[in-house]
Formats: C-alpha cells, structure tokens, sequence
C-alpha cells in the first residue's frame, strides 16, 4: 500500500534553504506522536511546523502548542489554519530563539522534524537550555544521531558525540527512510530522543566553555595526537598528569576524561 499522501501541500513550492523535505507518511507520523507522547498541560514546542504533519496530530492530544518556524509562508498558513489560543507561533530563526522566555510554563517538552543544514548548530544551541527541558524528540539524518549516540574508538565518535552525551541520555528510537518525505531525501533519517541528565556525564564541568574548547581542539584535527592537539592546554605534561596517554587521539577518551581534564585546567587556572 502506497500511504504517502502526495497532495499534502497545494500551493506550497519546498524550500531547500529551509531544509524543508515535508514528512508525508501516516504511520512514521504516528510514531513520533506517539514517542513524544504529549499530555495535556504539558508545554510542548515544535521546532519548524512546516505544513503541519505534525502539528495537527499533537494538537489532537494537546490545548496548546508552541512552534518556532522562519518560513513566512507557511506562518501565514498556519495562523490562518490554528487561533491564537491553540497555537502560539513564534516567527524567526530556532537558532536564535530564546526557548527560556517559555520557562514559566513549565519544564519543555521539544520536537521537531528538523532542517538538516541546521541541526548540529541547533543541538548546540538548544543544549543551554538543558535544565528547563524534560525531553527532546528529534527527526535527523541517520548519520547524524549515530555520530550523536557513538561509543568511544569508533569512527562515529566525534565532538558532537562528547557535547551531547555529557548533558543528556540519548536513544536512536527508530530509522525512516527516505520515501516518508516530500520532496524525497536523499539519505535515511532516524528519530532520536534526548533526556537531559541532573548532573554531566562523568561529573559537572567547572567551567563549561573550556570544557568546549578543549573537546573542539581536540577532534579539530582527530587524527592527531593529543599531545599535539592539546598543546595550548599544557599539551604532553598536563595530560601526563592526568593518566592520559599522551600519543592517544581524541575518539579514545570518554566523555569522563575530557571532564576531568577540563576540572585539572580549571583547577590549574584558579591557583
Ligand atoms: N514539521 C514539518 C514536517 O515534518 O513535515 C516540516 C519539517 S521540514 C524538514 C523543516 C521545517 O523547519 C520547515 O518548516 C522549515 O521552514 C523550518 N525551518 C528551517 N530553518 C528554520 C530555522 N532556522 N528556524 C525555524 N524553522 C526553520
């Protein structure tokens, strides 16, 4: 049974610098509705409604529901399709948008089918807001949520990997390929669920940025050796001293290690 509905967006032509391929299948739909599972009373937000796949189905379930989306277009459809007081949409860049200014409601429960020339700067961006959030829901490329979900030594194994795990458990829930689109990607997509932890993996790093820096110097050139990579940092001495094989290279430390190295620096810097 071919279940894709084709006709789903008359009059709107996708934009591809919106990253905007339309999720056309009832059964995928459902699905993430139902990971995402919303009650009523729960503050929910959807990043880029687009046309509305999910939209409707989670209003289905809820009074009210925020969504964050650029395309004028397609805010204009949706005021015109939802009132105010089911859907309060807010217009402009989710890069930019300050999910805390919704913190009152209460702890955020955040999904989105996301633009997929935005997603790693979007996790990043969304991660400051961790602490107000109860859950994430996230449709992204395939290869992207292995690359967010990769054990230590393997090749998937990378900064985003390090950033995200340290703030949140995370799980690949389930694959979507391509045909569940419109217009048809050209890779699959996998739906992943993000819990923020109370406190970082391996510990809470004392202070945030360096722990970034150090973990974006280090797989800046993942194929080199940490003693030269980390060489701003005290390079072969510091790691050294903190039971660290010098010769490694970033993808062999956990999450834990870089925490610890950050804390030592941080340490050092505040003699
Ligand atoms: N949720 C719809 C669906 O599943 O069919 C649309 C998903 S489409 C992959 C991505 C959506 O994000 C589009 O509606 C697009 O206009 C919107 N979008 C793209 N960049 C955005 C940004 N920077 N901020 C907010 N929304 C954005």
């Amino acid at each position: 049974m071919n279940e894709r509905q084709e006709d789903g967006h008359p009059g709107h032509r996708p934009r591809k610098r919106f990253g905007q391929n339309f999720l056309v299948s009832p059964s995928i739909i459902r699905k993430i509705v139902d990971a995402v599972a919303p009650r009523a009373g729960d503050t929910v937000v959807e990043i880029g409604p687009g046309l509305g796949a999910l939209t409707e189905p989670l209003l289905e379930r809820l009074e009210h529901l925020h969504v964050v989306e650029i395309d004028r277009d397609l805010i204009e459809r949706l005021r015109q399709r939802y009132p105010p007081e089911r859907l309060s949409i807010h217009a402009g860049d989710a890069l930019k948008y300050d999910f805390g200014t919704l913190k009152e409601s209460g702890p955020l429960k955040i999904l989105g089918n996301l633009p997929y020339n935005i997603s790693s700067p979007l996790l990043f961006h969304l991660a400051e807001y961790a602490s107000q959030v109860s859950e994430m829901h996230f449709m992204l490329q395939k290869e992207v949520v292995d690359r967010m979900v990769a054990d230590p030594g393997t090749g998937d194994y990378g900064r985003l990997s390090v950033m995200l795990q340290y703030r949140y458990f995370m799980e690949r829930l389930f694959i979507v390929p391509p045909g569940s689109f419109n217009p048809v990607p050209k890779v699959d997509s996998a739906v992943v669920r993000l819990i923020p932890k109370k406190v970082g993996a391996g510990g809470t790093a004392d202070d945030p940025v360096l722990f970034a820096r150090l973990v974006a110097a280090a797989f800046g050139q993942r194929r080199k050796m940490l003693r030269n990579t980390l060489k701003e940092f005290g390079g072969e001495a510091m790691l050294e001293a903190e039971g660290i094989v010098p010769t490694a290279r970033a993808e062999t430390l956990a999450v834990g290690d870089y925490v610890r190295l950050a804390n030592a620096l941080a340490a050092q810097a505040r003699k």
